[in-house]
């Protein structure tokens, strides 16, 4: 991330109060490694590692730092259940990117893909899925 864009991005945060979403994912650019140092230093803010990619550096990330999180948008159920095993479920936030999935799965409603979401994780977490579910990047710890 561009230092000029994420020194405006993170001001805006503190002065805004909100936590800071940074999309993760597979390609190197984007691994949620790349901003363990930025979440480290800006202890004040909160950050949610969007999809948790990969999911071995978002739980080294989690463990470490009392001011990251993860969310579940697009996230697949075994990297949730690898979460969950970690004893990292307080640190999951639920998240669906919608409406993005109309464009990965046009044939789906976003009510029906949020639907089948919930679904999962409730399949997937059992009794912590009514905690991850109440926390979402508009109701964070
Ligand atoms: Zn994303």
């Amino acid at each position: 991330m561009p230092k000029k864009i994420s020194t405006v991005s993170l001001q805006l945060a503190r002065r805004l109060d909100v936590p800071v979403l940074l999309h993760t994912g597979n390609f190197s650019v984007c691994h949620a490694g790349r901003f363990a140092e930025m979440i480290d230093a800006n202890t004040d803010l909160s950050f949610v590692l969007a999809h948790g990619r990969p999911v071995d550096e978002v739980i080294r990330i989690l463990k470490k730092s009392g001011n990251a999180f993860v969310d579940t948008a697009f996230m697949p159920e075994a990297d949730i259940w690898k979460l969950i095993g970690e004893g990292l479920h307080g640190k999951i936030l639920f998240g669906t990117d919608a409406p993005i999935n109309e464009i990965f799965y046009p044939g789906t409603s976003t009510t029906d893909y949020i639907k089948e979401r919930v679904e999962m994780l409730r399949a997937a977490c059992g009794s912590s899925a009514a905690e991850i579910l109440a926390r979402t990047i508009y109701r964070y710890p």
